[in-house]
């Protein structure tokens, strides 16, 4: 329901907000609970989202111009304008995508990191001399931006994921369009209202929200886009991939299968804590996210006993309240999905040892609940075992040794994340080579990254071309060029 009080939110086009054209607007619902609306937003039509685009190439060569002092001014104050904003921007993250109020203060933390990290990188662009064949000759390679930069996101991080591609995007001298997910573009506004006030000139972030047939095909098809960089699931970025036209770069970071490994000589407990934090935390809606429990044979009752006790002690509910552990999931059409699941494993013959059940009474009525599920006897073969979920379900899985471990782990489509408990250095530096994963972790949790460090998957969870995060993102914004100066 509209209400009065509830504040509608503008697109940024070209340094101006304005409404849709259409008239059309769609609403954010918190999932926590549906009464909340969090604002309403514009559904903006082909045409403005092309404005966007013309008004982004217009802008983007005297953006590369101002030279990297100027860029890194922008970013530097757009972090100091997070970091001043946490608490205000958390509430509005947890209220708009669910997770927890320590979550999305982390979030938002994190996303002032990306600025203040990608403001010194504007400084660091640089090329390679070379040594020339020929005499009385200078060979080096430049690197310039690449243009236009269409930045397209999910809804489970509605901040850093938007934050760590428009800001590299931006340190390198590109210009933006960024369209985030329908159903957490709150986030992705306010980035735009800070990099204005940041004093970024009109057109250098330009914000579309709306439908992606609309607005996302747009900014995957249109000519005058250099550059895709998406986060989502497969299949759109499988589609993406294939609609872009041969001289637009893609990076496109997809979905995950990611297992945790607990051989014979993990420390348990820790084992344990870290199958806890990458499954649930988040209430299991990460591409990190932990969704197979891989453990040799002769730990599984007891790892599993333990992590039973650990599961029942989180406090489901609103993000916004203290003490809570587990928010809700994003929307009725996730929970109705991750229920699906807890069901097809069941009917899979794996059996359900822990939750699983959708949460209804008192405080639970009004969002999309669900208590964490914990299967065993899972074959590795199930679709439980093989497919994205992206809730609270994990999957154990036993196994007999490191090498068969190894093996189930490798026997999925996706390579994103992958983490093992041991104490043993020698199968830890194995894993790390054998695995099939971008992301390789030792008595961690599958879930969590630092800041400058490369972030990337293989095999289905990723373009494998670029990587994002660290200073090898600024590879994917921007291109080298060959010169030749014979003097
Ligand atoms: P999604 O449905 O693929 O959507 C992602 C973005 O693409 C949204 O902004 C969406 O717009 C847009 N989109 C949809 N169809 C499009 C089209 N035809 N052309 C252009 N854009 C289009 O993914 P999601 O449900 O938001 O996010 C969950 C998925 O993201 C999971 O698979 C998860 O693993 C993955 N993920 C991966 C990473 C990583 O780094 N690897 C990180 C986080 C999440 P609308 O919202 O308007 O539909």
């Amino acid at each position: 329901m509209q209400s009065s009080t509830v504040k509608t939110y503008q697109l940024l086009i070209d340094g101006a907000w304005v409404d849709s054209a259409s008239g059309e607007t769609f609403p954010d619902i918190n999932p926590a609970n549906t009464d909340d609306i969090v604002g309403h937003f514009q559904h903006a039509t082909l045409e403005q989202t092309r404005q966007a685009i013309a008004a982004a190439a217009a802008a983007q060569p005297a953006w590369a111009g101002a030279g990297p002092s100027r860029r890194a001014d922008v970013l530097y104050r757009a972090a100091q304008i997070i970091d001043d904003r946490v608490k205000e921007l958390a509430v509005l993250l947890t209220r708009e995508e669910g997770k927890t109020l320590a979550e999305s203060t982390g979030e938002v933390k994190r996303a002032a990191a990306n600025f203040r990290f990608y403001a010194a990188q504007a400084h660091l662009v640089g090329g390679q001399t070379l040594p020339a064949d020929e005499g009385s000759t200078f060979l080096y390679t430049l690197r310039q931006p690449l243009g236009v930069v269409s930045v397209i996101t999910p809804w489970n991080f509605p901040m850093t994921i938007p934050a760590r591609k428009i800001a590299p995007a931006l340190a390198a001298g590109n210009t933006v369009v960024f369209k985030p997910a329908s159903l957490t573009p709150l986030l992705g506004i306010k980035l735009a209202e800070i990099l204005a006030e940041a004093g970024a000139p009109s057109g250098v972030i330009n914000v579309v929200t709306g439908r992606a047939g609309v607005v996302g095909n747009e900014l995957v098809e249109n000519r005058a886009i250099s550059a895709v960089t998406f986060t989502g699931s497969y299949g759109v970025g499988d589609a993406i991939q294939h609609r872009a036209a041969t001289t637009c770069r893609t990076q496109l970071e997809m979905g995950g299968k990611n297992p945790i490994i607990v051989l014979e000589d993990a420390d348990l407990d820790l084992a344990v804590a870290c199958t806890i934090q990458g499954a649930f935390g988040l209430t299991g809606q990460a591409c990190t996210g932990t969704s197979r429990a891989i453990v040799v044979r002769d730990l599984a009752d007891a790892y599993t006993e333990k992590l039973i006790a650990a599961a029942a002690k989180l406090k489901i509910g609103n993000g916004l309240d203290e003490g809570v552990k587990i928010g809700p999931v994003a929307d009725l059409s996730q929970q109705e999905t991750i229920l699906d699941y807890i069901e097809i494993g069941r009917q899979e013959g794996a059996e359900l040892v822990f939750g699983g059940r959708k949460l209804s009474g008192d405080a639970f009525d009004r969002g999309y609940f669900i208590e964490p599920a914990i299967f065993r006897n899972v074959n590795p073969l199930m679709r439980i075992a093989q497919e994205e979920i992206f809730g609270p379900v994990l999957a154990i899985i036993e196994v007999g040794d490191f090498d068969e471990a190894v093996a189930v782990a490798n026997g999925i489509e996706y390579g994103l994340s992958a983490s093992i408990c041991t104490r043993d250095l020698n199968r830890a530096q194995r894993f790390a080579q054998l695995i099939e994963a971008g992301m390789v972790k030792v008595n961690q949790p599958t879930t969590g990254v630092s800041v400058n460090a490369p972030f990337g998957g293989v095999k289905k969870s990723s373009t494998d071309t670029f990587r994002e995060q660290g200073s090898a993102a600024m590879d994917f914004f921007t291109r080298v060029k060959t010169v030749s100066i014979r003097y």
